[in-house]
């Protein structure tokens, strides 16, 4: 019997064998899902030289965008064929429930509908010059080689927000995943090559972010770094491409306020103050992971979201039963653990969770209880910094002001909720918060059509939407003199 190299290092149309491999596990029992491909830093180098070849020799930034478009849909419509195949991959990758795993297939052919749907739509400008013997007109073009960095959370949407505008914009590019979660990824390629994408534009390696991501941070024929991750990862990388000018777009990490006010509907509000910080275990970006109720309401509010947060029942991607699923690795675990007594240690009230499951059928995961953390200040490091678990962090206010001063005071400005029956004060404060999304009387939905990114230190670009593809495109100012002729501005 042959048993097949580990896959994980594609370019120029190819997968291509690598020294290492490193164990796929699945978080939810420890379970081996798959061998792949550790790439080198000399793997991530040929990868980045076929991307350049692909861009300056090919016929990809050539072609007319309607055909780039059509090609997008393709790949939604194989998506959409192989969605069992995806979402199982995904969901023994991060460990999600596979019934969560088949929403983010939805949203990921989604995004490649709507990228390829508006192919052609929007060409550029006329510019009025004034002169009847001039045209100038504004243009766009591909940026060129694009290093497209994922994280591991919701692994193939991240990668799908940054490939399809990426290659609708007339890029090549190379993406590198988290070392947790390639799984996707690394099929994706084979659905890219079998829409008929050519060799060379879409490339993939596979391994750590010192290893091969930091080579496509700093190799002079990258373009441009889109990154998907951690601040300080962010900054790193802002950092080592400032040497060579590439463009950076940074989608950071949130501590993101959701604000209660007692004249809110408390059923709905209570019911989504769940769903805002626990889907996903909290490992989730805009994860609502600070509660901000106002003080008349706070005690009675706080008492039934720990009575319910008790109750969320925790399994693996199989388990018709579970609600929510394990942590990405021991590691991480072990982080969310460190920050829980942290702040329990700075004066946080812990009101549930908050140690490790002590169930048998769990033992094998990496599982931690939905936590929650009563009577914070806005001065506490636990209000101040992204556990990325299933930890809420409850605050109190008196009046709108201090909401919207609370809500505001972190470095974060990533996505958050205001829930309020009075819609004057809904969209004041709507108004007032320093946040890329701002949700009214409801938490976590959003569509490819608008618009993702962060203030401050949640990131500097835009994802989706318009935005999303010029990220992706330079701007160029073509100006045509149609009846040249002589100026003298110099006299001889
Ligand atoms: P990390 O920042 O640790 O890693 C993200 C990616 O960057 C991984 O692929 C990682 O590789 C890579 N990387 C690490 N170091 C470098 C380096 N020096 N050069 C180049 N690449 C590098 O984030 P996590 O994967 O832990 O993801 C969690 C974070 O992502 C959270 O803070 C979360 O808030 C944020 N996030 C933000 C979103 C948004 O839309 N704003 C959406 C989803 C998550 P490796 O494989 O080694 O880990």
């Amino acid at each position: 019997m042959t048993s097949t190299p580990p896959r994980g290092l594609f370019y120029a149309g190819t997968w291509h064998e690598t020294a290492g491999a490193r164990q796929i596990i699945c978080p939810a029992d420890g379970a081996p899902v798959a061998a792949v491909a550790e790439c080198t830093p000399e793997d991530a180098t040929a990868a980045v030289a076929a991307a350049r070849t692909a861009f300056d020799e090919g016929s990809w930034a050539a072609l007319p965008e309607r055909e780039r478009g059509d090609l997008l849909l393709r790949v939604a419509d194989l998506l959409e064929r192989d969605t069992g195949v995806y979402a199982k991959a995904e969901a023994l990758d991060t460990g999600k429930r596979l019934v969560e795993a088949h929403y983010d297939l939805s949203d990921i052919i989604g995004c490649f509908r709507y990228y390829g749907g508006i192919a052609g739509t929007d060409a550029g400008r006329v510019v009025d010059t004034g002169r009847s013997d001039a045209i100038s007109r504004i243009v766009y073009a591909p940026v060129g080689v694009c290093a497209l960095i994922t994280p591991w959370n919701y692994p193939l949407l991240q990668v799908s927000w940054k490939v399809a505008p990426a290659l609708l914009a007339g890029n090549t590019f190379v993406l590198k995943p988290s070392e947790l979660t390639p799984g996707t990824a690394i099929l994706l390629m084979d659905t890219l090559a079998e829409a008929g994408l050519p060799p060379g534009v879409a490339n993939l390696v596979t391994g750590t972010g010192p290893q091969v991501g930091a080579v496509l941070t700093t190799d002079p024929r990258v373009d441009l770094v889109s990154f998907t991750g951690g601040v300080e990862t962010g900054k790193a990388i802002m950092a080592a491409a400032a040497a060579t000018v590439k463009r950076v777009a940074l989608e950071l990490g949130g501590k993101n306020p959701n604000v209660v006010f007692a004249d809110a509907d408390r059923a709905s509000a209570l019911d989504l103050a769940l769903t805002a910080v626990f889907l996903h275990s909290g490992q989730v970006c805009s994860a609502g992971a600070r509660l901000l109720v106002q003080d008349t309401i706070a005690e009675d509010f706080v008492d039934e979201l720990v009575a319910r947060a008790g109750r969320i029942r925790l399994g693996g991607p199989f388990d018709d039963h579970a609600e929510t699923g394990p942590l990405i690795s021991a590691d991480h675990r072990e982080k969310v653990h460190g920050y829980v007594e942290a702040a329990v240690a700075e004066g946080a009230v812990l009101r549930c969770g908050g140690a490790l499951p002590t169930d048998p059928a769990l033992a094998e995961g990496f599982y931690y209880p939905p936590t929650v953390l009563d009577g914070c200040q806005a001065s506490m490091a636990c209000v101040q910094q992204e556990s990325f678990g299933p930890v809420l962090t409850v605050e109190t206010f008196t009046d709108e002001a201090e909401a919207v001063r609370l809500a505001n005071g972190t470095p974060y400005g990533l996505a958050g909720a205001v829930w309020t029956s009075d819609a004057g004060r809904a969209q004041r404060v709507a108004g007032a918060l320093r946040l890329g999304t701002v949700w009214i009387n409801d938490y976590h939905p959003y569509v490819p059509q608008a618009e993702w990114g962060g203030f401050g230190q949640s990131g500097n670009g835009r994802e989706l939407g318009p935005s999303g593809l010029a990220e992706y495109r330079e701007t160029k100012h073509v100006w045509h003199n149609i009846a040249p002729a002589p100026q003298h501005w110099f006299a001889s």
